[in-house]
C-alpha cells in the first residue's frame, strides 16, 4: 500500500509526496486507517520506527475535516511527550506533515520561562504538544484547559513513568473529556504502562512493530 492510497486529507498527501514518503512504515500502515476512523491505538514502538507521523497524519487529518472556526484558545489535540527534545521534533514533524494545512500548534514544556508559552496559547492552538509537568503548572495556573481536547496521545509513555511523571499524567488525563479518541504509544509495556493503557484506550487496535 502506498500514502497515495490511503484516505488522507489531499494537503498531506501533498506534503508527504514532496517529503518523498511513498510507503508507509509498517506501524503506520497498521494503524493510520484505523486512527483515521476513530479508533483508539495502543502501539508498541521504538523510536525510528515512523510513530511520529502513525499519530500525527490522523490527527492532521482530523483537523483537515474539521468544520470552522480552528485554531480556538483551547486545543482540539493534544501531544504528551517525555522530554522537551521529543516535543519540539514532534512539533516539527507537524510542521512538515502539515505545511499545506491551516493550523496552528503550540509547545509546553519546562526548563525556560512560560511566558511566551502562555501567550503563544492565547493566539488560538490546534495541537498542544507538551511535557506532563509544565502542562500541570499551566493548567493549575488557569492558563490552559483541556476541555476541547477530542485526540490524545501519548508518546513514550514508558519514558514518561521512568522520568517520575505518572502522578502528572493521571491529573492531566482527569481533566479530559471523556469521550475523546486516544493513541497510546511506548516501547514498552511495563504493568504500570499497560494499566494506564487500559484505564485509558477503549477496544484498542494493538499494533506491535
Ligand atoms: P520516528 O520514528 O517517528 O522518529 O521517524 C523516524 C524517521 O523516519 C524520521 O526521520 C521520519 O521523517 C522518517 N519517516 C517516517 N515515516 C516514513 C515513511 N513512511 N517514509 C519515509 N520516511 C519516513
Amino acid at each position: 500500500s502506498t500514502f497515495e492510497s490511503m484516505d488522507l486529507f489531499a494537503p498531506i498527501k501533498r506534503a508527504l509526496a514532496e517529503e518523498k514518503y511513498e510507503t508507509p512504515t509498517p506501524i503506520q500502515a497498521q494503524t493510520i486507517p484505523a486512527a483515521i476512523e476513530g479508533q483508539d491505538i495502543l502501539g508498541c514502538a521504538q523510536t525510528g520506527t515512523g510513530k511520529t507521523a502513525a499519530f500525527a497524519l490522523p490527527i492532521l487529518d482530523f483537523l483537515g475535516h474539521e468544520k470552522p472556526p480552528l485554531s480556538s484558545k483551547h486545543a482540539t489535540a493534544l501531544v504528551l511527550a517525555p522530554t522537551r527534545e521529543l516535543a519540539i521534533q514532534i512539533g516539527e514533524s507537524f510542521k512538515v506533515y502539515g505545511k499545506h494545512m491551516r493550523f496552528r500548534s503550540a509547545l509546553v514544556y519546562g526548563g525556560v520561562g512560560q511566558a511566551q508559552q502562555v501567550k503563544a496559547m492565547r493566539t488560538g492552538v490546534d495541537v498542544l504538544i507538551a511535557t506532563p509537568g509544565r502542562l500541570l503548572d499551566l493548567m493549575q495556573q488557569g492558563h490552559i484547559s483541556l476541555a476541547n481536547v477530542e485526540i490524545l496521545v501519548l508518546d513514550e509513555a514508558d519514558r514518561m513513568l521512568d522520568m517520575g511523571f505518572m502522578p502528572a499524567l493521571k491529573k492531566i488525563i482527569a481533566e479530559l473529556p471523556k469521550e475523546r479518541q486516544s493513541l497510546f504509544f511506548s516501547a514498552t509495556l511495563p504493568p504500570k504502562i499497560r494499566e494506564l493503557s487500559q484505564e485509558l484506550l477503549f477496544n484498542p487496535i494493538s499494533v506491535n512493530v
